[in-house]
Order: structure tokens, then C-alpha cells, then sequence
């Protein structure tokens, strides 16, 4: 591991390992795609014809017209109650080519007022550690799964996800990433169609759409935050993504 990554690691939290911990360290990350491997097998299960995943939308032109024609009808956006409520819509952020696409479920206060998803406290983590997998935030597309704030920042109604689903699924077909990174228990239960608890959605590789682009969940930095002992979980998710944009395409 490099001293820039044991940096990062350490900036959000993570023990590093060292000396007899940092062959069982590196075992189980080669060991990793083996599993990935089982549990994507598993994951086939969850993406069948009738989930979202499968009514997913191949890659699409991604000319800056179709970009700006999407971001122009989110602005304009009322077809769910969330509208009267926004100071405005919170579209998605990041290169519109990305390799990795990060979805997270809503926008909270501080998103609302700025507009761009996963600022604050939360979106910190998050860029320290999309950092520590050698991905500055820039480098990735970052949005939600709704495109504007439930008040009091509770959980998105599953009328709501559905009416605001099309504009994301049109954003996952434009960037066409090589994976996706599901942040939090909304967003991948929403993407992967099941009511399966976090726990047990995360540490595995799902496969998503009609294009297969592989996706790993993991926890909610907002979470990470509550509780940091699930941080060192969190990289090992992490470093799931960065093992399946290391292999050729
Ligand atoms: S949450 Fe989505 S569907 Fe609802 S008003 Fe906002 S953009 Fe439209």
C-alpha cells in the first residue's frame, strides 16, 4: 500500500495493517474476486426480468445535448409532492464519463442548499474515501436516487423513487460507468429491487441492467460517521471497486 493510501486510510479512520496482520491483510483482498465471483452468482438471483435493474436502459449517446435536455427536465421537475418543498433540485456532479458512478438515495439540508449531492460532513468521508481508492471526487459521477430533499430528511417514499427513477436511470445510461457504487440501505435496496437488509448486500458484486455493470454496496458515510468501527468494513467494499476497475474491460 502506498503512503498516500495509508494517508487517506488514516484520514477517515482506518487502522493500517502492519508487519504479521499485513500478509492476512493482503490475502484476503487477493482472495477477493474468488468471492466476488460466488456472489455474483448469488446476485443473479435478485437482478431478474421485472426488477429495476433489468428495466434498466442500455448506454445511450451521451452527447452534451441529451445531458443538458435531462438536467433542463429535472430543474423543471413536479411530478412528485417533493417539489413545493425543495430550495432546488440536486441533479448529480462529476465527469460525465466516469468509470465509477457513486448513487446515494436523497438529498439532505446541506444538498438542497448547495445543490450538489453529498456535501457536508458525509460527502467529505465519502471524497476521502473514493481518495483512498486512488479516485478524487472529480474523477467519479456522483447523484441520488431522488433528485430533491424529503423534509426532515426522511426516508424516500417508494412513490417518490419511482416517479424520479427515469432520471436516474437515464444518467446511469449516459455516463455508462464501468461500475457502480450503491452508498447506503435506500439506495441499494431500491437499485437491487429488495428488501434485504444492508448487511447482507454488501461484501458482494452484484450485476446491473441489461449491460451487466458489475455494482458493490456499501455503508452510508452519514453512517460511517455514527458508527466508525464499520469504517474498515467499508473499505473492504471499497476496495472491491477498485479491484473491478483495475481489470481490463
Ligand atoms: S424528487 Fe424527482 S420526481 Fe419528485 S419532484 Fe423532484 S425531480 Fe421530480
Amino acid at each position: 500500500m502506498s503512503v498516500r493510501a495509508e494517508r487517506y486510510l488514516a484520514e477517515i479512520g482506518i487502522t493500517v495493517y502492519k508487519r504479521r496482520d499485513l500478509a492476512a491483510a493482503r490475502a484476503s483482498v487477493r482472495n477477493a474476486p474468488t468471492e466476488l465471483a460466488a456472489d455474483a452468482r448469488a446476485a443473479g438471483a435478485l437482478a431478474q426480468p421485472g426488477s429495476l435493474a433489468a428495466a434498466q436502459p442500455l448506454p445511450i449517446a451521451p452527447t452534451h445535448e441529451a445531458w443538458e435536455r435531462l438536467a433542463a427536465e429535472v430543474r423543471a421537475c413536479t411530478l412528485c409532492a417533493l417539489h413545493k418543498t425543495r430550495t432546488q433540485t440536486v441533479f448529480g456532479v462529476g465527469r460525465r464519463d466516469a468509470e465509477l458512478l457513486v448513487i446515494g438515495e436523497a438529498p439532505g439540508a446541506d444538498e438542497d442548499r448547495q445543490g450538489e449531492p453529498f456535501v457536508g460532513r458525509a460527502g467529505q468521508l465519502l471524497n476521502a474515501m473514493l481518495r483512498a481508492i486512488g479516485l478524487p471526487r472529480g474523477e467519479v459521477y456522483i447523484a441520488n436516487i431522488l433528485k430533491c430533499r424529503p423534509p426532515g430528511n426522511r426516508d424516500p417514499q417508494p412513490e417518490e423513487a419511482s416517479l424520479c427513477t427515469s432520471y436516474l436511470a437515464r444518467q446511469i445510461a449516459l455516463v455508462n460507468p464501468r461500475a457502480i457504487l450503491a452508498v447506503g440501505r435506500i439506495a441499494a435496496q431500491w437499485l437491487l429491487q429488495t428488501d434485504s437488509p444492508i448487511g447482507r448486500l454488501r461484501g458482494r458484486v452484484f450485476r446491473y441492467g441489461e449491460s451487466g455493470t458489475p455494482l458493490v454496496v456499501t455503508y452510508h458515510p452519514a453512517y460511517l460517521l455514527r458508527s466508525p468501527l464499520q469504517k474498515a468494513t467499508a473499505w473492504t467494499d471499497l476496495c472491491m471497486v477498485r479491484e473491478l476497475l483495475r481489470k481490463k474491460a
